[in-house]
């Protein structure tokens, strides 16, 4: 298991479940993960109004007509039953008075079914918890602050890792579960980690990726007072929270998806010069949210007095490593859960809330795969391990690279821009503008200047893209 946030950390709970002897290998502290910071919670049909099929419908039109709805509805009825689990792991979300989950609303949700816990803590509450059940766990051994810098592959399986340290793990399946990508671009709401490490391990070892044009950007991240980035949570706009332009007007519905929100705060920025607009919490009760208003005020904001400046920031990526509803990459053996993968079950626009409930319902399934692989032979993986000299870290990116991304490839691109990069020195800012430019239409993240409309032709269609760069559309259902 490579990586320690929701994804790895689950999953391996469940792996050992089933009797496997599982190492979990995570290069950061837990601190440093995406799942640390998630603030609203994950999606849930749990409540008497609401059912899998609504959840379903939602994710499907968040997803701008690019959803896999057969991942999408393993996703959507499996979730109550992770949510069960985890409150039987003992993750206590927060409840109202009647001891029934108290349930969040964020934009794109037709119903209450955002499950959290300490407010908008649930990230750090989720995290603490799991790695209590792994530390506690006999069957996972844990490896902190070490890096998989290399995947193992014999006879066309993928049949271990090599660390950062030389030492070579084999194994009969290997899950990666190493987050996201959006802190490639230079505004972003994601640690410093998430830069996309296990789609570069896959991709070299003959894996295919897809959807990497498609980032979902933020459209409330705070902007300057020591805080920038920092996220303001959408379920704090399900309280009431409003976005005002210059006038102290509102411009736009605060529930809309994702990308329709920040596309209408950037319009705003554009027509007003200004790097921000505000977003008003006056009127939404602090003690829903004491994390997020601790944090305002350590920046120096107050508020409930006072308004927030925000502006979209890159966030979450839709992209990864292509896998089937098993957590199967096209590579035997090889897995991937959580951020990192791509099941194209969000489609073009990934619905609030449905990226923590994807680390624990593909983390489960990813688990019951993983323990039925055969073990590998180990003269095949001293072979293996033998065959090439030890790979080094993968390439950190450049300050330049970081503003070129957001340049070039951020809320609007276009041909021009996308070209530049794909001249870029990191593997993955060339990857990413190669499927850019492939996708010649605008859908849900992905708004291209010099294609302004939705081609339908594109309709439950995905970029696929391995390591020689080479774009190739598949149809997913
Ligand atoms: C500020 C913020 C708020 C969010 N809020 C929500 C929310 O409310 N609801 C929601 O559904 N989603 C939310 N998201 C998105 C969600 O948090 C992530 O999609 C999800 O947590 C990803 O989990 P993960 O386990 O896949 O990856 P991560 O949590 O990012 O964990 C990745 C792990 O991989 C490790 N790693 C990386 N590379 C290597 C390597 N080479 N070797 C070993 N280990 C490696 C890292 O050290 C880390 O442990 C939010 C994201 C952010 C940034």
């Amino acid at each position: 298991m490579v990586g320690a946030g929701a994804a790895g950390l689950y999953t391996s709970v469940c792996a050992a479940r089933e009797g496997a002897r599982v190492t979990l290998v995570s290069a950061t502290p837990l601190a440093e993960s995406s799942s640390w910071w998630a603030q609203g919670g994950l999606a849930a049909a749990v409540s008497a109004d609401d059912s899998p099929e609504l959840h379903l419908r939602d994710t499907i039109a968040a997803g701008r007509q690019a959803v896999r709805e057969s991942a999408a509805r393993v996703l959507c009825e499996e979730a109550p039953g992770a949510v069960a689990d985890l409150d039987r792991l003992g993750v206590r979300f927060d409840a109202d008075r009647n001891g029934r989950l108290a349930l969040g609303l964020e934009g794109g949700h037709s119903r209450r079914r955002i499950v959290h816990a300490g407010g908008a803590a649930t990230g750090r509450r989720l995290v603490r918890q799991l790695s209590a059940v792994v530390a506690e766990d006999p069957g996972i051994d844990v490896l902190e602050g070490r890096r998989v810098v290399e995947l193992l592959e014999a006879d066309g399986r993928c049949v271990g890792v090599r660390l950062d340290d030389g030492r070579v793990i084999a194994s009969g399946a290997v899950v990666l579960a190493t987050g996201g990508a959006a802190a490639l671009w230079s505004r972003t709401t994601n640690p410093a980690v998430a830069v996309g490490a296990g789609l570069l391990l896959a991709a070299a070892a003959g894996a295919v990726l897809a959807d990497l044009e498609l980032v979902q950007f933020h459209p409330t991240a705070v902007v300057g007072n020591g805080a920038d980035g920092f996220l303001v949570t959408e379920a704090i706009r399900g309280e009431g929270a409003r976005l005002l332009d210059a006038a102290g007007e509102r411009f736009v519905d605060e529930l809309a998806p994702r990308d329709e929100v920040a596309r209408a705060v950037q319009r705003q920025m554009a027509l007003t010069g200004a790097p921000s607009v505000d977003l008003d919490m006056r009127d939404v009760d602090p003690a829903l949210f004491p994390n997020v208003v601790t944090a305002l005020r350590q920046a120096g904001i107050d508020p409930e007095r006072e308004l927030i400046p925000v502006a979209p920031a890159a966030h979450y990526m839709m992209g990864g490593i292509a896998t089937d509803i098993h957590g199967r990459a096209s590579l035997a053996g090889l897995h991937a859960v959580g951020e990192c993968s791509c099941t194209g079950l969000h489609g073009a626009n990934r619905l609030a809330s449905n990226s923590l409930t994807e680390c624990f319902v593909f983390g489960a399934r990813a688990a019951r795969s993983a323990v039925a692989q055969p073990s590998p032979d180990p003269a095949a993986v001293a072979d293996a391990a033998g065959s090439r000299d030890a790979a080094g870290p993968p390439p950190a990116i450049s300050p330049a690279s970081r503003e070129a991304l957001w340049r070039n490839a951020g809320l609007e691109r276009d041909g021009t821009g996308l070209r530049e990069l794909t001249a870029d020195p990191h593997p993955l800012v060339r990857l990413i503008a190669g499927c850019g430019l492939a996708r010649t239409e605008s859908r849900g993240a992905h708004q291209r200047r010099d294609f302004p409309d939705r081609d339908p032709r594109f309709d439950g269609v995905h970029v696929t893209v391995g390591a020689d760069g080479e774009a190739v559309f598949q149809d997913w259902t």
